[in-house]
């Protein structure tokens, strides 16, 4: 008896950690709801690309947030990611910036001189949004590298 008791015990744990592990594998990160339709964007064209995020992108990362006050357009910690509220206004700028960020704590990607997602400093408006597939193109071919 004693040791159907354990069995049932280490059962129950064990069905109760999995159930907590595809509850976060499958829920994804907190995202603030002005950003979800970038990450979503940015989601697809992960999907149309082949490349697979979700390990980090669901274990890893808890929230993606607005935070005010930031010094820069956006920063990437090792469980969240912070994005400017001062940049909200601008859409482009918004959409560069979260793929940045998601670039450095998803797909690994460091900083890069020429004009891509991930150059230091914001493109600007009109910059991203006339050039913005080429932009994903190379961003694209470097996660993929
Ligand atoms: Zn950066």
């Amino acid at each position: 008896m004693k040791r159907f008791i354990q069995f049932i015990l280490i059962t129950v744990m064990v069905a109760g950690a999995s159930w907590v592990f595809w509850q976060d594998y499958t829920s994804g990160p907190g995202v603030d709801h002005r950003l979800v339709k970038y990450v979503n964007e940015w989601k697809q064209d992960m999907d149309s690309a082949g490349i697979s995020y979700n390990r980090i992108f669901n274990l890893r990362l808890d929230t993606i947030e607005v935070v005010g006050g930031l010094n820069a357009y956006g920063y990437c910690y090792t469980n969240h990611i912070e994005i400017s509220e001062g940049i909200l206004g601008s859409e482009w700028v918004t959409r560069q910036a979260v793929y940045h960020e998601l670039g450095h704590h998803v797909l690994s990607l460091d900083h890069v001189d020429d004009k891509c997602i991930m150059f230091e400093k914001s493109l600007g408006e009109d910059f991203c949004r006339d050039n913005w597939n080429s932009l994903v193109s190379k961003y694209i071919n470097r996660a993929k590298e």
